[in-house]
């Protein structure tokens, strides 16, 4: 259902511009969409930290195989440079030639050439992840709904919402507008609540240089509750998304008039999700906490919010569900103080170990430690969105719970996870990138990799199962890392959590930076309604039947790769939080 949800962002209602969409679907337009020799440069476009592992990487295209790079201060720095030589890396996605300068620490602004072929310039410098962070967080102000938004849009959608089922209007103005589409989803929402929470909670003012402290910041989060509010029903739970499209179509995502009781009115989709559930449990016991001091008021209305949906709900028995339950639990243990929710959260916690492969299946040895989908369904667990969180979760609670007698099992779950299932995946291409997942052969009449025995693996969705490009699995891989690299003192995780992001940001087979604003390359947006957004982040890469990956750079308007998606900037800040912030 998830999917389903985020399968149908975007397009428009009017049937002649649907058809043209339609047109524009990845299958068709693969040859054109797929990398070029040039740029054979892949770096990352914003620069590295003076400590991190630095790499630039040249992808072969079947010519000479350059042997060496050249790197040179380009700013107002003192005169340097160097010559290294690049080594030949096997990999997936394309041969290439890697270089190393993780040793240059100075700071300052560099070009690297290779073989006649000029780098994007990129920095060396303490802040240079940390100084996007207001850019990346500026996508919420710019999206919201129920307001004017000055530069972007008039006064917009006063009249949703009114019940799919009985057409009854209830009032479900505000929020954000998800995408580069004008729905309002509540995974992604709440998702956003999560993340931008974790950033007040790891960064506090120092998640913004600049200065302008946490009240910019507090502020979108209560704008954005407001709305999450509305969505709880009498009965507790929440409702799933307002304008996400009658039949899964694209029939609400519209401006209207703003005028209640007439046609353009966009609906509400009653249903009510239980991952969706979780999630909002979650978030409001995160906003008890870190409204505590600020608004002390506010923070106490929180939790008995939570406890109605709480009450509610039965958790189920999918991993990614229990992911998010045992977030919940974990946070209303710190919420609340109550030793009931410590027990809550070791029993669903339990409940997701069981869920992990811990024995080799599939007649091989290479990998295990995957999760399961769910009790029901024993293949590997796939999702674009939200892969990091059952181990993000078991890591949670372990740091919550440090003296649970079953906080080591916790921790060792999550060692084998990474050690025996996400490492060897992604040392099978030069960029480190983790793939969408494995599979138990061909389910589709497409390319699985052979990994070991009867298993395979693709770094992209199967087409035939409706693809679009993986962002938020890049991400959401790089906020678990990242909480790895600090809940176990491991630096190879964390340098892995920025190669995940390095993808994002230039280090990809495109040479693209897909966050507007930051890098070049940047394809035009899928972002019909409001265009250009400095600062959000785009599908970004997908694949085609051959499992190479796919990207628009020709102004295609093609969604599956260029849409902005409201989890892109959700992760990224979320992970960032992590690498630098606070770790108590
Ligand atoms: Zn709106």
């Amino acid at each position: 259902m998830l999917r389903r949800s985020f399968l149908h962002h975007a397009g428009v209602a009017a049937p002649a511009l649907l058809a043209a969409q339609q047109q524009r679907t990845l299958d068709p337009r693969l040859a054109e969409l797929t990398p070029r020799p040039k740029p054979a440069i892949a770096l990352n476009h914003l620069g590295f930290l003076p400590k991190a592992r630095k790499c630039v990487l040249y992808r072969l295209s079947g010519g000479a195989e350059p042997r060496e790079f050249m790197m040179r201060e380009i700013g107002s720095g003192p005169p340097f440079r160097v010559t290294r030589p690049l080594k030949r890396v096997p990999s997936d996605l394309g041969d290439c030639m890697s270089g190393d300068f993780t040793d240059v620490e100075r700071e300052g602004m560099y070009q690297i050439t290779i073989a006649g072929e000029i780098s994007v310039p990129f920095f060396i410098r303490p802040d240079v992840w940390r100084r996007t962070l207001p850019k990346a967080f500026s996508f919420y102000p710019q999206k919201r709904c129920g307001t004017a938004v000055p530069n972007v849009h008039p006064l917009c959608h006063m009249d949703d919402a009114r019940r799919r089922d009985n057409g009854q209007h209830i009032d479900m103005t505000g929020g954000w507008h998800d995408a580069g589409d004008l729905r309002k989803w509540m995974t992604s929402a709440l998702l956003s609540g999560t993340a931008l929470s974790h950033m007040v909670r790891n960064l506090g003012d120092a998640w913004d240089l600049a200065g302008s402290g946490l009240g910019p910041v507090l502020d979108e989060i209560k704008w954005g509750n407001r709305y999450w509010r509305k969505m709880q029903d009498i009965d507790g739970r929440i409702f799933n998304d307002v304008a996400g499209g009658v039949r899964g179509d694209n029939s609400d995502n519209h401006w209207t008039d703003n005028q209640i009781g007439n046609e353009d009115d966009r609906y509400i989709n009653p249903s009510k999700p239980n991952i969706v559930q979780a999630q909002f449990v979650t978030v409001q016991a995160l906003l008890s906490q870190i409204y505590r001091s600020a608004d002390p008021e506010y923070a106490r209305q929180c939790v008995p919010a939570a406890l109605r949906c709480w009450n509610a709900n039965t958790p189920g028995s999918d991993a990614l569900g229990l992911g998010w339950w045992v977030l919940a639990a974990v946070e209303m243990y710190r919420a609340a103080g109550d030793i009931r929710w410590a027990e809550q959260a070791a029993s669903l916690a339990g409940r997701l170990v069981a869920l992990q492969n811990r024995d080799f299946t599939g007649e091989q040895k290479l990998v295990r430690g995957f999760w399961r989908t769910s009790s029901d369904d024993r293949s590997p667990l796939l999702h674009h969105c939200f892969p990091g969180i059952p181990a993000i979760a078991l890591m949670e609670a372990a740091k919550a719970l440090p003296d649970h007698t079953d906080a080591r099992r916790w921790r060792d779950s999550v060692r084998l996870y990474l050690d025996e299932y996400v490492l060897p995946l992604t040392s099978r291409n030069a960029y480190r990138i983790m793939p969408f997942g494995i599979f138990n052969g061909s389910p589709s009449a497409e390319k699985y990799r052979p990994l070991a025995g009867g298993l395979t693996y693709r770094y992209f969705m199967p087409v035939a199962r409706g693809a679009h490009g993986l962002t938020s699995h890049f991400e959401s891989f790089a906020a678990m890392l990242a909480t790895a690299g600090r809940a176990f003192q491991n630096k190879e995780y964390t340098d892995l959590a920025y190669r995940q992001l390095e993808w994002i940001m230039g280090a990809n087979p495109f040479g693209a930076c897909l966050m507007t604003g930051e890098g070049m390359r940047n394809p035009y947006p899928h972002s019909r309604y409001e265009g250009l957004a400095v600062g959000a982040i785009m599908n970004g890469m997908g694949g085609n039947e051959n499992d190479e990956p796919v990207l628009d750079t020709e102004y295609g308007f093609d969604w599956h790769t260029t849409e902005y998606w409201q989890p892109h900037n959700a992760w990224y800040l979320w992970t960032h939080s992590v690498l630098e912030g606070r770790w108590a």
